[in-house]
């Protein structure tokens, strides 16, 4: 422990002048010590983001507690600084370390990054530089560790950070992450160099080594192909967790001391959803729909509670409301959480299964406000997205609501999306009045004066969704329905908002672009582009800067319509979600026609060929 001290130390100097210094510390209830002497490998999972953020996050728990529970494994937390503090970082050349040890996380075996959002990419050059470590694959050398690696939604298309990163690992990571770890620790024993460390991980199914494959261009910038060399396989297939009911679930989470997003207990109850909401890319890639027993769910539950003392627990999923016994497991939670004093709460709720009953089982939630996204303004734009909510459905759950005494409504919409019109974004605004007008219509509703919050975002067309071939709604034309919209509204009680332009153009180039986009990303980051998620550090000015300098353009990636012929720049990776079946519903949004979910009907999107079909069968 003896640089343990020596570090903390170090800190003490300074940690009174930066912000919340107890999340640069660690010492946290629940995080997990060992003895140096005994560990055979080190890995740093990195959060690009803050603290907070980062803590909430369940991935993160749950890998964290997997490796941990490996006797000679350990695996520490590493977040993305604030300013205040790195500034003090660097100018005392405090390199980037590890929570629990406090150890540069340049000594390690693994850094290991979790990609949540594409605008976080800037953290990450930024994490790797203020640990030390060359934010270059390339200029790593052949020493063996450590190794950078990423997993997470994101990495489905890596391909604008593969200059940074050796390794992804692409999909599930639960038995994939020990699979390295063996793997290390094998090459560790035989003295291997990192090439021959990467050759043979690339083996591992759902291992992505980007520097063996090779990618050529057409004359138009489209891709032409992408070659793999020294035997990694064409195709990268995902890996997912065959018998999630086993799945390794932690019993203890690490309790911050300063508050954080979401400071509670978080059970997940299932992975994947039944639903094909076309825009949405968790829907496809986390395919296919999986739940956990009852028992185990409450079990979890109990553990967790008792082990970390929250008095509050929230379910987590995509879509918790498709439980298939919803309304039994929550009669069995809440016979626990009333009797235990604790809160439940059930943040993914659709708005076709908020019913009476769901309603009351969590009355405990904050009466305040209520929050759906119906994410089109009318049945028509709606049944293009596969969304498939009515008008009723959201009249009957927003009744449900202001009888249960709620007042306030957020309503979640998204604008840009295939085939939109105006009438499309006028049906927002009517659908945002009709929930004030049941207000009004329901009898016993709760004194005081009914508010809608309406949140726009601009549509983004992410890989391995029927949208991928889609265009982003360019700048002028966000700006025509954004003038249009605020001049329809004249009902003080409707607050209309949207989300930047610009950040989202960043996040659609991003998201589909190909590897020439790492240049972008490595010059934009250069020129002081970090913590771009946030508007008060978001530099759109440098981004361009960083396009014009790299000679790429931003509309080739964001706003052009792709060929169904077209090659993916993430085509050798393989979601198990098939390319015909993506095709087939992109005519169908077309078309305006809606797809049954995996509970109503299989559609053959190519998942239950590739895992078998038991698992598939079992959703229904
Ligand atoms: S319900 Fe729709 S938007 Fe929600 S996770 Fe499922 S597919 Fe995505
Ligand atoms: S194969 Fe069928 S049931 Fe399975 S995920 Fe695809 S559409 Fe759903």
């Amino acid at each position: 422990m003896d640089n343990n001290n020596s570090m903390m130390e170090r800190l003490d100097e300074f940690l009174t002048e930066v912000q919340k210094p107890s999340r640069y510390i660690g010492g946290e209830t629940g995080s997990v010590i060992k003895d140096k002497s005994k560990v055979d490998i080190r890995f740093a999972f990195c959060f690009p983001d803050t603290y907070e953020i980062g803590m909430s996050h369940l991935g993160m728990k749950i890998l964290y507690g997997l490796k941990n529970a490996v006797p000679n494994y350990w695996c520490e937390r590493v977040f993305m600084p604030l300013p205040d503090m790195e500034e003090q970082m660097r100018a005392r050349n405090i390199p980037l370390y590890a929570l629990e040890s406090l150890d540069p996380i340049k000594d390690f075996d693994f850094i290991g990054f979790t990609l949540q959002y594409e605008m976080s990419y800037t953290n990450i050059l930024e994490m790797l530089d203020l640990a030390g470590v060359p934010v270059l694959a390339s200029e790593r050398g052949e020493t063996l560790a450590p190794i950078v690696m990423a997993g997470g939604p994101c990495v489905c298309n890596p391909e604008p950070l593969v200059d940074f990163f050796d390794l992804f690992a692409i999909g599930e990571g639960e038995e994939m992450n020990l699979e390295l770890m063996r793997l290390m620790e094998q090459c560790k024993k035989e003295g291997t160099t990192r090439q021959e460390f990467l050759r043979r991980a690339a083996q591992i199914e759902g291992i992505y080594v980007p520097s063996l494959y090779d990618v050529d261009y057409n004359e138009d910038g489209t891709v032409k192909s992408i070659t793999p060399r020294d035997g990694a396989p064409a195709k990268i297939r995902k890996r997912i967790i065959k018998d999630f009911d086993k799945v390794y679930a932690p019993d203890n989470f690490v309790v911050p001391f300063t508050q954080i997003v979401h400071d509670r207990a978080v059970v997940e109850v299932l992975r994947g959803c039944i639903r094909g909401c076309r825009f949405c890319q968790a829907g496809f890639i986390y395919r296919p729909y999986r739940e956990k027993e009852k028992d185990t769910i409450l079990a979890q539950t109990k553990a967790l509670c008792e082990n970390t003392g929250y008095d509050e627990v929230s379910l987590s999923s995509l879509s918790t409301g498709d439980y298939k016994d919803i309304v039994g497991l929550l009669t069995e939670l809440t016979d626990y959480t009333t009797g235990e004093k604790i809160n439940l709460s059930l943040p993914s709720l659709r708005i076709d299964r908020f019913s009476d009953e769901v309603l009351k089982k969590i009355t405990d939630v904050r009466k305040s406000g209520l929050t759906f996204a119906p994410e089109g303004g009318t049945q028509r734009i709606r049944d293009v997205i596969n969304k498939n909510v009515t008008e009723k459905n959201v009249m009957d759950s927003v009744k449900i609501a202001f009888e249960g005494g709620y007042t306030n409504i957020k309503l979640y919409f998204m604008m840009g999306l295939p085939t939109e019109t105006m009438e499309d974004v006028e049906g927002v605004y009517q659908l945002a009045k009709a929930v004030i007008e049941e207000f009004y219509a329901t009898p016993n509703h709760a004194k005081g004066r009914p508010g809608v919050a309406v949140s726009l975002s601009t549509f983004i067309p992410k890989p391995f969704t029927p949208f991928e071939f889609e265009p982003q709604l360019d700048e002028a034309g966000v700006k025509e329905r954004q003038a249009h919209l605020k001049s329809i509204n004249n009902d003080r009680k409707i607050v209309i908002s949207w989300s930047k332009y610009d950040l989202s153009l960043i996040e659609a180039v991003l998201a589909r672009g190909d590897r020439r986009m790492s240049k972008v990303v490595y010059a934009a980051w250069k020129k002081g582009c970090k913590l771009d998620g946030w508007d008060e550090h978001f530099k759109f000015d440098k981004w361009k800067e960083a396009f014009e300098e790299c000679g790429l353009d931003m509309a080739f990636y964001a706003n052009r319509r792709r060929s169904y012929e077209e090659v993916a720049p993430w085509s050798h990776i393989d979601m198990l979600v098939s390319r015909e079946f993506l095709i087939e519903e992109n005519r169908r949004a077309h078309a305006g026609v809606t797809t049954p979910n995996c509970r109503e009907k299989c559609s053959n999107c190519g998942v239950a060929k590739c895992v078998g079909g038991d698992i598939c069968r079992a959703i229904r």
